[in-house]
Formats: structure tokens, sequence, C-alpha cells
């Protein structure tokens, strides 16, 4: 085991305490299991050349453990399934602050993992949520996600392209849509292009081709006073708010990610 941990610090360019760390995230043991018994079997030894060759390859490292976390949540996940960012993190925030009242009802958009609709389903302890997807495997893995955390009974998931499917009105509804132009696909870094779906990254021309049908539609299935929560990239806010002054009776408003740019926009009646 001593050789397998130099040769990891070596090859990744890590130091020996974080090539441990790699190594035991991977095998799923803890630190100090490495050095317990001195030596590796040769079926976990195996199962971890072919963990390093995928980090190596670029693999995001939540697709290769199948872990990841977003919030204070531990969530399973696997390839082609969008991994929950940083940025989204932040937007349940916001959604926290600038409720004026706690929804009873919430629907989401584009679950991915379910990340969303299990950092809300605590957040407003007594609502409801409907949260689909389009994607069969997004789906298998919410379902994982939304039962390990003991939610069945209060998200409820559903097949579908953006509303259709859907009937009834929600006092929130919530998306995270694929946003990136789809001209700027080709420069996404190499662990996200080859190995995330791209079905959940792209955007169409302008990025804004699902915010559109959110926007466009989305108030046909508010209640009175709900509101509408959307991450958007910060290059988008013109054209949508060109695009929301000329259509929208609502009020609206842009709000800042921890960087201070500009990604999330607020529809309706809220708080900030
Ligand atoms: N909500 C998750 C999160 O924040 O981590 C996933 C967001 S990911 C950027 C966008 C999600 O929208 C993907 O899971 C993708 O499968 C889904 N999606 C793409 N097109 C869709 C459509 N037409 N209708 C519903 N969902 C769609
Ligand atoms: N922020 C994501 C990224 O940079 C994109 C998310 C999205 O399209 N909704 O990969």
């Amino acid at each position: 085991m001593r050789e397998v941990i130099r040769r990891v610090s070596k090859e990744f360019g890590i130091s020996r305490d974080e090539a441990e760390l790699v190594v035991a995230s991977l095998l799923e043991q803890p630190r100090f299991h490495i050095y317990l018994n001195g030596t590796i079997d040769t079926a976990t030894q195996k199962t971890l050349e072919r963990k390093l060759a995928q980090l190596k390859e670029d693999m995001p490292i939540e697709y290769v453990t199948k872990r990841t976390r977003f919030r204070e949540y531990e969530l399973h996940i696997e390839p082609g399934v969008f991994i929950p960012r940083l940025e989204t993190e932040y937007f349940i925030d916001l959604i926290a602050q600038c409720s004026k009242e706690p929804p009873c009802t919430i629907l989401e958009i584009g679950t991915g993992s379910g990340a969303i609709a299990i950092a809300l389903a605590h957040i407003f302890p007594t609502a409801f949520i409907v949260a689909t997807d389009i994607s069969e495997t997004a789906l298998t893995c919410a379902h994982t996600n939304i039962r390990n955390h003991g939610l069945d009974t209060r998200i409820t998931l559903m097949r579908g392209d953006m509303f259709d499917a859907l009937s009834g009105q929600f006092d929130m509804i919530i998306s995270n849509p694929p946003y990136i132009p789809h001209s700027r696909l080709p420069a996404l870094p190499r662990s996200v292009r080859n190995f995330e779906p791209l079905s959940s990254l792209d955007g169409g021309k302008n990025g804004i081709q699902f915010i559109t049908k959110l926007i466009e539609r989305g108030g046909d299935f508010l209640t009175h006073n709900g509101s509408m929560a959307i991450e958007i990239d910060e290059e988008q806010v013109d054209i949508l708010h060109e695009l929301l002054s000329k259509t929208l009776s609502m009020p609206f408003s842009f709000h800042k990610d921890l960087f201070n740019r500009f990604r999330y926009l607020l529809i309706g009646n809220t708080e900030v």
C-alpha cells in the first residue's frame, strides 16, 4: 500500500496526505485502513486501478466515487446525471430568504439528482414538491436520493418535457435549466464536456431556450401570489431583461451569486 500511495502522489502531483485521502475515498474506507493490513488484495487493487485510470482521464471524482455533496446532503450521483454545482447551493439560500410565506406546493423543473428538491424539502418542512426531468437516468438517481433522505411522501417525481404532463398550480416554481449557449459547449472544461450529459447543459442559441419556456408558460402553473426562481448565466441578464420588460406583467429581479455575478432571476411576489 505504501507503494500505491507513493505512486498516486507522484502521478497526480499531489502530497502524500492528499494521495491517502484520494485512495481512501476511492476504496470507500477510513484513511487509516490503508495501512491496517499493509497489503491490498487483487480484487481491491483492480478496482483501485480502474478508478485511478478514470481520474487520469479527467472523469469528475463525483462520477468515480458515485457520491457528491449538495449543501449538507450526501447524494448518490452517476454518469448521465448532472453534478450539482456550488452556485446552486447558494441559490437555495436566496430562495429561503426571498419567500414571504413558506410555499405549500413547489414545482421543480429539471431536477437531475434531486438536489434542489431535497434541500427545499428540508427548508420548507410542510411543503409538497413535484420534481420533473426529461431524463430517465436522472429520475432514477433522484429517486434513490429522495428515498435515502426519507422524502418519498413529500417529493413526487414525474417524467416530462418542461411543463408537458403537468397540471395544477404551485406556490413556487424553481429551475436550474440547461443554459449554456450552444456555441460555448466546446469551450467547457474537458471533465464537463466529455463526461456530463450535454442535454443538461445545452440551452440552445444564447442559452435561453429553456429559460424562455419557463418564463412564457410558468405563469399558468403559479398560484395567485406565487413566485418563480430560475438560475441563469450572467451574460443573459440584458436579453432577459428586455424580454421580461416586454412580455411580463409580474415584478422581476436579478440577483448576484457569492462571486458578485448576476446568476439568479426571481419573478413574482418576493421579499428581496
Ligand atoms: N436541478 C439539478 C441541479 O441543479 O443540480 C439539475 C440541473 S441540470 C443543469 C438541468 C436538468 O434539466 C437536467 O437534469 C436535464 O436532464 C433536465 N432537462 C433537460 N431538458 C429538459 C426538458 N426539456 N424538460 C425537463 N427537464 C429537462
Ligand atoms: N453552471 C453550469 C456549468 O458551468 C451550467 C449549469 C446549467 O446549464 N444549468 O457547467
